[in-house]
């Protein structure tokens, strides 16, 4: 309904004057970035204290550093039409998701700008699929452990006697056959690779939390993160703030940040820039990584923390439901924004407070 009103005859929204009854942001962001406002719920969703009906240039109301601002001149120049687009922006110190819809207008001398529908999402959203994605790693954490065992002890014989077969055709120097061993080697070792991978989303459990120092445990990862990224023709930026400990099994929290990182320089396909940054907010120790990628598209969102979700030939779609795993049995938080520019993926966890530096140290064998 909405998209004919606003569509009908090119007519501009401040014909519209049922638009500051609607509990939904309405605004015009014309091809040359000039915003109207055409309710006073817009202004606050985009947080612009432009009175309304106004054309201002975008960059007078929003810096042209922020993401709210990025993503508006992006849909402008691409005219892309979204629908339901939920969006993360951060208001302040605080972070706000809002339901976008978003519609090109056609006048006489052809496209002349969108219109933007805003609804605010609060923070409901983010609660409910953080809960529906708990429930659904439970369950499938289940179900890999059964069958990754059984997969896992026919794989080590049958590994072992190929082993053995190399190396009797390697001192028979009967050189087809050992390669055709030595590939089923590898396929193996791939069909171990993702056991282990079944394994980790299901077994988190056996975490051995310390306090630990997300800094160092970054900066142990950094020859490694740096000779990829040599290999990949990418930058990478280190912006490692000093920052309190937390509670954390170091192997585990390792993962993730290796995780991340490689689904960013996979993203990067042509080279780009990774930054990895770790600063403190408050209560919160925060880790980034960001990349310079073609970004997440909006209709993906919601599923990349699904197990077995990928978009990559050869993916497997566990590293990032393993990350959320892991993230939550931290007691930590996951978050992703991409606005199609890249993606940035940040780890929050709660800092170590001294008084529970003693507390029963969990499962740790
Ligand atoms: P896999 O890497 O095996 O595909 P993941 O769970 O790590 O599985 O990621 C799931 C999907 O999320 C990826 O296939 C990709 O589509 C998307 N994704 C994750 N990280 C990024 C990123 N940095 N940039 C773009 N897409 C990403
Ligand atoms: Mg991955």
């Amino acid at each position: 309904m909405g998209e004919q009103v606003l569509r009908k005859g090119g007519q501009v929204m401040g014909d519209l004057k049922i638009a500051k009854w609607l509990n939904s942001g309405i605004a015009f962001l014309d091809k040359d970035l000039q915003l109207t406002l055409h309710n006073d719920l817009a202004g606050s969703l985009l947080d612009v204290s432009a009175g309304v009906g106004h054309p201002l240039p975008l960059r007078q109301c929003l810096q042209e550093d922020r993401e709210e601002y990025r993503w508006l001149a992006n849909m402008v120049g691409h005219r892309l039409e979204y629908r339901n687009a939920v969006l993360t922006w951060t208001m302040g110190h605080g972070i706000r998701h809002v339901l976008i819809d978003s519609y090109c207008r056609e006048g006489a001398q052809g496209f002349t700008g969108m219109f933007v529908l805003m609804k605010d999402l609060g923070d409901f959203s983010m609660l409910e699929q953080q809960m529906q994605r708990t429930e659904k790693l439970a369950t499938i954490g289940k179900i890999a452990a059964g069958i990754a065992h059984e997969i896992r002890n026919p794989l080590t014989t049958v590994r072992g006697l190929l082993q053995m077969l190399e190396h009797r055709y390697a001192s028979q120097n009967v050189i087809e056959q050992r390669e055709y061993v030595q590939v089923m080697l590898q396929e193996i070792d791939r069909v171990n690779d993702l056991v282990s991978e079944l394994l980790l989303l299901a077994k988190p459990h056996r975490m051995c939390k310390v306090p630990s120092s997300i800094q160092q445990l970054v900066e142990e990862l950094r020859p490694l993160v740096e000779s990829e990224a040599l290999l990949r023709k990418i930058e990478v930026r280190w912006h490692l703030l000093e920052t309190p400990l937390v509670w954390a099994d170091a192997g585990m929290m390792k993962q993730v940040v290796l995780n991340l990182v490689k689904n960013a320089m996979e993203a990067m396909e042509d080279g780009g820039v990774l930054t990895v940054s770790l600063d403190v907010d408050g209560g919160t120790v925060r880790l980034e990584v960001a990349d310079t990628g073609p970004g997440i598209p909006y209709y993906q969102m919601d599923k990349i923390f699904d197990a077995f979700f990928t978009t990559k030939e050869k993916g497997t779609g566990l590293g990032l439901p393993i990350c959320q795993r892991i993230i939550s049995e931290h007691k930590g938080e996951i978050r992703v924004s991409s606005k199609g520019f890249g993606t940035t993926f940040s780890i929050l966890l709660p800092k170590l407070l001294p008084e529970f530096a003693q507390e029963e140290n969990t499962n740790c064998l």
